[in-house]
Parts: C-alpha cells; structure tokens; sequence
C-alpha cells in the first residue's frame, strides 16, 4: 500500500465501488478500504436500483413521470427530504443505468414492488454479480488498489489538505497510516450497531432484525463526526417487513427460509398483536414493506396465524398472492416440511396448538378467540368490515393444528446520522462542508427521506448508491482542477 492518495474509498460495498470506478475512470490515485474478508458489503444481495426515463424502461414501453417521483417522494417524506439532491439524483438516473452496462453490469428487467412504480432495475445475479463481475473486474484492470481485511479505524485533519488515516490489518494487527487530500465514507450505515440504534431512535434489538451482511457497525458515521460533523438522524430504517425471530440463522440467510422469505413477509395471512388483536390490512402491508415494518414495531409483539389447510394449500396447491419479481413458482413446495421441522426442533418462534383456545393460552394473547371468530365471520359475508382486506385474500381459520409464528421487523440499512450537500460533501454543525470529507450510500442518505423508506418508488436507495459514489467524485475532480488552476 502506498501512503498518499486523491481519494480514500472506506467501504467496498455498493456505494465505494461506484465511486471506486468513477475515479478510476477520471485518473484519480485511489485506495479502497474493505474491513472484511470479502468485498460487496450488503451490496451483494441488491436486487436492483431506480431510474427513470432509462433506455431499459423504454424498451419495455414503461413511461415514469419525472416530477412525479420527484413530488412523491417530497410527499412521502413531509417534505423533510432535499428537494434539489432528488431533482439531481432523477434527472440523472437514466445515464447512471447506462453507465453501469458500460462498466459490465447487467439486467434482467424493469420491475415495481407491491404497489410501487416500474422504476426497479433488477440486476441479472443480485448486486454479488453487478459488483463481482462487473464494477469490481473493471477497476483492477483500471489498476485502483483494494485492501480487504483493512479496517479505517480512526481519522486525523492534519493540515488544511490532508487526512491521516490509521487502518487496522485485521489479520496480524498491524497498523499502519495512509495520507489523503479526500476521504470518501462508504461503510454502510449502523443497522448493526446496537447501542447507535438505541441512541438514536429508541429501536431496541428485538425490535429489529438485521438482515444485511453484518458489517453496518456505524464506522463512517463515527469518523465523520470526530471530524465535527453534524449528527443528523431522521430515524429512517430502510424496513423490510415481517421476519422470522429466528436467532440461529444468521442475518442475511434470513430470508432464506420459505416460511420466512415467502410467507410471514409476503403473503397476507392474519396477523395479530400481542394482545391477539388485528392491527392492519395484513394486504397493504405486504404491498409495502417500509409501513408494515412501521406497524410491527409499533406493537409489542406480532403472531402469523395460520391452521394446517392453508399450510397445505400453499404447499400442494397454490400461493394466495402474487410475488413477482422475487418469487416466480405458482406454490411453495418445501413449506409443510420446513414447518415441520421448525416444530420439531421447538424453534421458539413458533408455536402449535390442537386448538385455538389452546393457542390463546401458549402465546398468551388475551383476545385471540374473538379474534379469529371474527375473521372467519367476515371471510363468511365475503367482506372485512373491519381493515378492509380484498376478499380474494381472506381465508378462514378453522382446521387444527394451529400456528403462531412469532414475527419482528425486518430491516435492510440505515439512512441517517450524516449531513450531506447536493454534492455529497459532509457538513459540520454550521451546516458549512467539511473540505474533502464525502459520506455516500447509507452513510450519506439522511437527506432523502423522512423517517420511512419510500417503496414506492422501488430500487431508490441502491440507485442512490451508485449516484452518490458517481456523484462525490466528480465533485473532487472539480475541486482539484481548482487547485490546480489556483496553484499556476
Ligand atoms: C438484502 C438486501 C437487499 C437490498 N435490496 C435493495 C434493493 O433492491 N434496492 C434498494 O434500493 N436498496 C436495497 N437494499 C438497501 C441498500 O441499497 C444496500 O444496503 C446497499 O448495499 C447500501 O450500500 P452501501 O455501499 O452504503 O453499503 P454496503 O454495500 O453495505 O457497503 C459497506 C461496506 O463498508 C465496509 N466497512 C464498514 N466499516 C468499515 C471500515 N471501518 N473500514 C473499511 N470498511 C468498512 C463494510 O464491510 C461493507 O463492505 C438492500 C439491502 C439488503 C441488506
């Protein structure tokens, strides 16, 4: 490793290695710091990235309204979201598409989510594969250095120029400094840092579960503000919805399970609370995720229920809702074997009773007989009175056993604790921009949103990702022309 670089990248995950090709091709001398064995980060498992008006949508005749995502997401937020960073981030979303196919990433199609716009450009192979074999093979070639196991440990401002960095060799502990006039953070927010989550939001562990790589332990956002960034939080978790309390998977296999991945957060049985009450239109709630996330963490405890005829049904015959993109298969073959073996080997999320009454009693929810007469009353008028829930979707509760799967809140990322200006700069407590410090990806996306992800507009935090790594870069290519200039 040399010691003096343009640019230091910290992170290699979907955001670095954005800006990580971007310098690349602008002819920075560049150094990406990865703390962990491999590269990718959460990036990895990305299915894909928004745009609007992109050559891809146009081949399949999908036509998105710019000032209306725009207006959306302003909308959403409460207004609370930089209006002239989404202004900039939509306008150029299409070229980024194209940008990305030119450095060898692939995509499969054009999609929307739930109810969402067609705005998601799902990448052939998951992010593994638009990094693995196309971003990350094109900036070796490009001869860009990549350490991984090289954790950025702490930051110095040493002159009016330069940072100093000390990095960590995770494999001998060795210690070394590297010098440099940017310092881009990439580190992916702090979904996995407990303490910053409590801090922050007041979102205790049990109230979360990650299910990202992991790695997301809030580094950059600690640096940033050694070097007296503003601590910015609006409290948005990217929230995925209904998982699995299962602690013996890790988190980013979560949604490897079917009764996890495919029904708990996808198709809308009954759910209740810990008092055995209904709380929302179990369909919108599949449909988006952000606000299911938010109705989950808003009860104290939330149950799956489910009887043996509706395991059957999705397993032999067919699934009640949808899952395009994610889910092509018409059932869920391996469903009644997984459930089985998760009763077996007394996994505690889950619980079974002969009865309902039974059941009332194991998870102690109080109204949970009420309940479920209720719910098979309105599945007989072939109407929910109650939330609302399109009748196709409505199913009786009424052949033992029964089922009462224990759910959380999933979540992908973060999106706060940095503030940022149109060019991705760091900004202090003034609001005046740190000189060479850039937070991207999650660890720069607190001006975009209120305090819920929008999925709505499908694919916009990864899409961010590659605008953001695109977009500090070229900002740094400016202020070195500057100096260049300023020093003839
Ligand atoms: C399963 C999953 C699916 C998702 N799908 C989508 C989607 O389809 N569309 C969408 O819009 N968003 C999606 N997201 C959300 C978001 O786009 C991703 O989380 C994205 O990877 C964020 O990119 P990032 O570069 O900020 O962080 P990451 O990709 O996580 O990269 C951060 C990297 O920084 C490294 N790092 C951390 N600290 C240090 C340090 N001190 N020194 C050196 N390296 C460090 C980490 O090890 C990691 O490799 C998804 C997230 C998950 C988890």
């Amino acid at each position: 490793m040399n010691n003096e670089y343009d640019v230091v990248i910290v992170g290699a995950g979907l955001a670095g290695f954005s800006a990580a090709v971007e310098a690349a091709d602008s002819g920075l001398k560049t150094l990406v710091l990865e703390k962990g064995k491999t590269t990718g980060g959460s990036g990895n498992y990305v299915e894909g990235v928004f745009a609007a008006d992109s050559s891809l949508q146009k081949k399949q005749n999908i036509s998105i309204d710019k000032n209306k995502v725009l207006k959306e997401e302003m909308n959403y937020s409460h207004y609370q979201a930089n209006h002239d960073m989404w202004k900039k981030y939509i306008k150029e979303s299409a070229e980024n598409i194209s940008w990305l196919q030119k450095h060898g990433v692939k995509f499969s199609e054009v999609a929307s989510l739930g109810t969402g716009l067609d705005t998601w450009h799902l990448f052939e192979g998951l992010g593994y594969n638009a990094i693995h074999m196309g971003l990350e093979p094109y900036i070796k070639v490009k001869g860009i250095e990549i350490k991984t196991q090289v954790k950025a440990e702490s930051v110095y401002k040493i002159s009016n120029q330069d940072f100093e960095i000390k990095v960590v060799n995770s494999k001998d502990n060795s210690t070394e400094k590297v010098l440099t006039r940017n310092l881009i953070l990439a580190t992916g927010g702090y979904l996995n840092n407990e303490k910053l989550l409590k801090e922050t939001t007041f979102t205790e562990k049990n109230k979360i579960l990650p299910m990202n790589s992991g790695k997301s332990t809030g580094d950059g956002l600690k640096i940033a503000w050694s070097l007296g960034a503003q601590k910015y939080f609006t409290g948005m978790k990217m929230r995925f919805g209904a998982q699995l309390k299962d602690e013996n998977i890790p988190p980013y296999k979560l949604w490897e399970s079917n009764l996890g991945g495919l029904v708990v957060s996808a198709q809308p049985c009954l759910w209740v609370n810990e008092q055995g009450d209904r709380f929302i239109d179990e369909n919108h709630a599949v449909d988006d995720w952000s606000c299911q996330g938010n109705a989950i963490n808003r009860q104290d405890k939330v149950f799956v229920i489910l009887d043996q005829k509706l395991i059957d049904y999705l397993t032999d015959t067919s699934i009640i809702k949808d899952m395009h993109p994610f889910y092509k298969a018409t059932t869920i073959p391996n469903l009644r074997k997984e459930i089985d073996d998760y009763v077996n080997n007394k996994n505690e999320f889950i619980n079974v009773a002969n009865s309902i009454k039974d059941l009332q009693n194991i998870i102690n929810t109080p109204h949970l007989i009420k309940t479920v007469n209720r719910y098979n009353q309105l599945v007989k008028q072939k109407k929910d009175f109650d939330f609302g829930k399109p009748k196709k979707y409505m199913i009786s509760i009424d052949s033992g056993p029964f089922y009462a799967i224990e759910v959380g809140c999933g979540a992908y990322t973060t999106g706060d604790g940095l503030k940022v200006n149109i060019d991705n700069q760091v900004l202090d407590q003034e609001g005046k921009k740190i000189k060479g410090l850039y937070a991207i990806g999650s660890d720069g996306s607190g001006i975009m949103y209120g305090d819920t992800y929008a999925v709505e507009v499908p694919g916009s935090h990864a899409g961010y990702c590659v605008f953001s790594g695109r977009n500090a870069i070229i900002s740094i290519k400016k202020s070195l022309i500057k100096i260049v200039t300023n020093e003839n």
